[in-house]
């Protein structure tokens, strides 16, 4: 006889691994006993040796769908002859060190339940187990027991109390276990908080079927719904909500419906079937059947599946629904239910509410895939809070994040808890959610930070709160930060080269970067290209007014003369839009910038695609999707060697206008405009390499969210001995900044 003390890492809380450890004890005649610690699980078991094999290696390769396991450790106990195998109840408080799962998606042994006429959960849209459900929506405390939960005015009702108890169970200790007689339930209500009579789900998919806009309360917040084939509903959803072409996701209800809408690739499909259920970017097929106002004018389509019981109950098979999230423009995702019905009445016809309260709301999370791999857009429900795993240990940090597309960090030990989700600053709403959401987080993860990194810009509300904090705080310039966060994913340490392209990242000179080659470490970096400094006519006004770049661009190429130059883009151009030049040309209002996100709008304005945006990012949206499927050509440009070494694409605009002035479709010259950036960044990265013998190459920044650009950089770097480096599990864009203000942070204070 023999007997091992063993304790398992990671997540491993609220997933049904002490069951499973229960299980395994009884198939290998173990004794002993499991219980939560701080860290993860702890066990002892004890029995011949054989037997105790066979646990071990079944306890790393049965591991339960949801559990990720970090370290197993085994050590010899010495023997206590126990009768039995008991599961022991967690010391309260112990588990504050414990991870927090994210949100599941219904598993399959739900689903069969939620389908079958004689379960006692048939059709109950609470159906859960340990398998799947809510998790991260419903906590707000640790240890993840029931009375933390939003589930905690529920009392089980007898038998739903003896699955919980009983360890064989797939509802032992599941904390959000309900049923009809004891759980929440799902209320239809008109405008006025009228209650609808008749089966909720029934009259839902009615209302939906006539054109109707209903918000639905599920996971993480509120969706708006509507029938994505109906043309008159789209349209209203969008008047509504404020949305003018923005697109809209869509849920869809198989994956047959999904076939037929979009390619779906192997990569793809394990992506929208997974437990996390994000949306997943894919490209559209010519079938006619989506309402033309889902995805105006784009070639591609965010799908999901449904993730939620009340979702496969609404639709069946073929039914495609727009589900976007329950906001006005700009507004964070309605997920308490006064406030829903405040803020979604002027959007909502009616209400499919519940009365299980979300502790914290959690946006759909946007993935695409990019070289077979899944490439994060937004990353929120179903990922967050799992840590990102670092490859060293930090003091605990607290990273505000950027401006837009906000996420913020916390760090403790080897994990580093990226937040969910917050969105764009500037909004009230957001900001005091924003707040809320650290403090939270503070708390979830039991951590103190003992410093503050924030991005250099001093107008960002990040930047402010962080100066309040009254915490030691270090300024983290925004696009060092963005290649340490591609850095932290890989675990890499030592100089690269950098390339961060993105919208707008204050310098170290006061200028506004965004066409960045840097050699970086994560102590430090160096800034050794950039692309040619252009003022940006306006300020912010040229960031939702494309033309002003290009205006500046013709002006600079033709001087007087362009007006006479036939193309389109001058005759869109405003009447007074020489004013604006001459005060760019004083310098007023018009700081000074090296973004390529600007360059992508000279590029869009100037070939007639886009003069006024809408949405963050719309017109190199656009410009990339013209691109799609046509190749360009190459178009001159200047790289002038030193340090800095400066990209001038000046001349590939004066091209691009030839072009146009003969004729050339957008099509055409977005594509080479495309071709020409990527080869130019390929060209300074081997002149950058070439001088400093660095083989490393990191891509971050909201640019390469466009795929088509990062994909001819790969092709045209194939051959050349360099390693590549891109996001996978935090986005590009500024969603993914506070893990490489973090990191960066936590080398300062001294980690190992
Ligand atoms: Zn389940
Ligand atoms: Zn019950
Ligand atoms: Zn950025």
């Amino acid at each position: 006889m023999k007997r091992l003390g063993i304790t398992v890492s990671g997540i491993v809380q609220g997933v049904g691994f002490r069951p499973f450890v229960y299980n395994l004890a009884h198939r290998y005649n173990l004794s002993g006993w499991v219980l939560n610690n701080s860290s993860g699980v702890e066990m002892e078991v004890e029995g011949y040796q054989a037997g105790l094999d066979g646990f071990v290696l079944a306890l790393r390769q049965e591991v339960p769908p949801l559990a990720v396991i970090g370290e197993i450790s085994l050590t010899s106990r010495p023997v206590m002859k126990d009768s039995q195998f008991v599961i022991r109840y967690s010391v309260s408080g112990a588990a504050k060190a414990a991870l927090v799962s994210p949100d599941v998606a219904i598993c399959p042994d739900c689903r069969q339940e939620l389908g079958n006429g004689t379960d006692r959960r048939y059709q109950y849209p609470f159906i859960n187990c340990t398998n799947c459900g809510p998790r991260y929506s419903i906590i707000q405390d640790v240890p993840y027991d029931r009375a933390n939960t939003t589930m905690a005015g529920f009392i089980m009702c007898e038998a739903c109390q003896q699955e919980y108890d009983k360890p064989t169970d797939r509802r032992f200790h599941a904390q959000p276990n309900a049923c009809p007689v004891c759980g929440p339930a799902y209320h239809l209500l008109d405008r006025q908080g009228n209650v609808l009579c008749g089966d909720v789900v029934t009259e839902t998919r009615r209302l939906v079927s006539e054109g109707k806009i209903v918000a639905v309360k599920g996971i993480g917040g509120y969706h708006l719904a509507c029938d994505a084939c109906n043309e008159r509903a789209v349209q209203v959803l969008r008047q509504r909500k404020i949305r003018e072409d923005k697109p809209f996701a869509v849920m869809a209800g198989s994956l047959e419906t999904v076939r037929m809408l979009c390619e779906l690739s192997p990569a793809e499909e394990q992506l929208l079937t997974g437990p996390a259920r994000p949306i997943v970017l894919l490209n559209k097929k010519q079938t006619g059947q989506l309402a033309s106002g889902v995805a105006p004018g784009n070639p591609q389509l965010g799908v999901m599946l449904p993730y939620a019981p009340v979702h496969w109950l609404l639709l069946t098979g073929q039914d495609i629904w727009v589900m976007t999230s329950g906001n006005t423009s700009d507004e964070p995702i309605a997920y308490d239910d006064a406030d829903a019905f405040e803020r979604l009445a002027a959007i909502a016809d009616y209400f499919l509410v519940h009365n299980r309260p979300i502790a914290n709301r959690a946006d759909d999370s946007v993935v695409r895939v990019f070289q077979n791999e899944s490439y994060m857009l937004r990353r929120s429900r179903g990922y967050v809070p799992s840590p990102l795993e670092l490859h060293w240990n930090l003091p605990p940090v607290l990273a505000m994040g950027g401006e837009l597309k906000n996420t913020f960090c916390l760090t403790r030990g080897k994990q580093a808890f990226l937040g969910p989700h917050i969105g764009d600053l500037e909004n009230m709403a957001t900001f005091a959610y924003y707040k809320q959401a650290i403090n939270h987080f503070k708390q979830l993860f039991a951590v103190e930070p003992q410093l503050v990194a924030y991005d250099l810009h001093p107008e960002y509300l990040s930047t402010k709160y962080a100066q309040q904090l009254s915490l030691p705080t270090v300024g983290i310039q925004h696009h060092h930060a963005h290649v340490a966060a591609v850095m932290a994913e890989y675990g890499l340490n030592e100089p690269v080269i950098g390339v961060a392209f993105d919208g707008t990242g204050y310098g170290t000179d006061g200028n506004l970067w965004g066409g960045e080659f840097l050699v970086a470490d994560l102590e430090g970096f160096s800034r050794l290209g950039h692309c040619q400094y252009i003022p940006l006519p306006g300020g912010a006004k040229a960031i939702t007014e494309p033309w002003r770049m290009a205006a500046w661009m013709l002006q600079e190429l033709y001087g007087k003369q362009t007006a006479e130059l036939g193309i389109a883009c001058t005759e869109q151009l405003p009447v007074n839009w020489q004013l604006a030049m001459q005060a760019a040309a004083k310098g007023l209002n018009s700081p000074f910038t090296s973004s390529v996100g600007r360059l992508f709008d000279t590029a869009a304005a100037l070939i007639g695609l886009r003069q006024t945006i809408h949405y963050e990012g719309q017109a190199a949206i656009e410009l990339e999707l013209a691109a799609a499927g046509i190749s360009g050509e190459l178009l001159p440009y200047h790289l002038s060697s030193g340090t800095p070494a400066i990209l001038d694409f000046t001349p590939a605009f004066a091209a691009m206008v030839q072009s146009l002035r003969h004729g050339a479709s957008s099509g055409y010259l977005a594509a080479c405009f495309h071709l020409t950036l990527a080869d130019a960044a390929v060209s300074m990265v081997r002149y950058i390499s070439q001088q400093t013998a660095i083989r490393k190459i990191v891509f971050s920044g909201g640019v390469f969210q466009n795929t088509t650009l990062l994909s001819q950089i790969f092709r045209m770097l194939e051959k050349d001995p360099f390693l590549l480096y891109v996001h996978r599990h935090v986005p590009a864009n500024d969603g993914g900044l506070a893990l490489g203000q973090a990191v960066i942070a936590g080398k300062k204070l001294g980690c190992c």
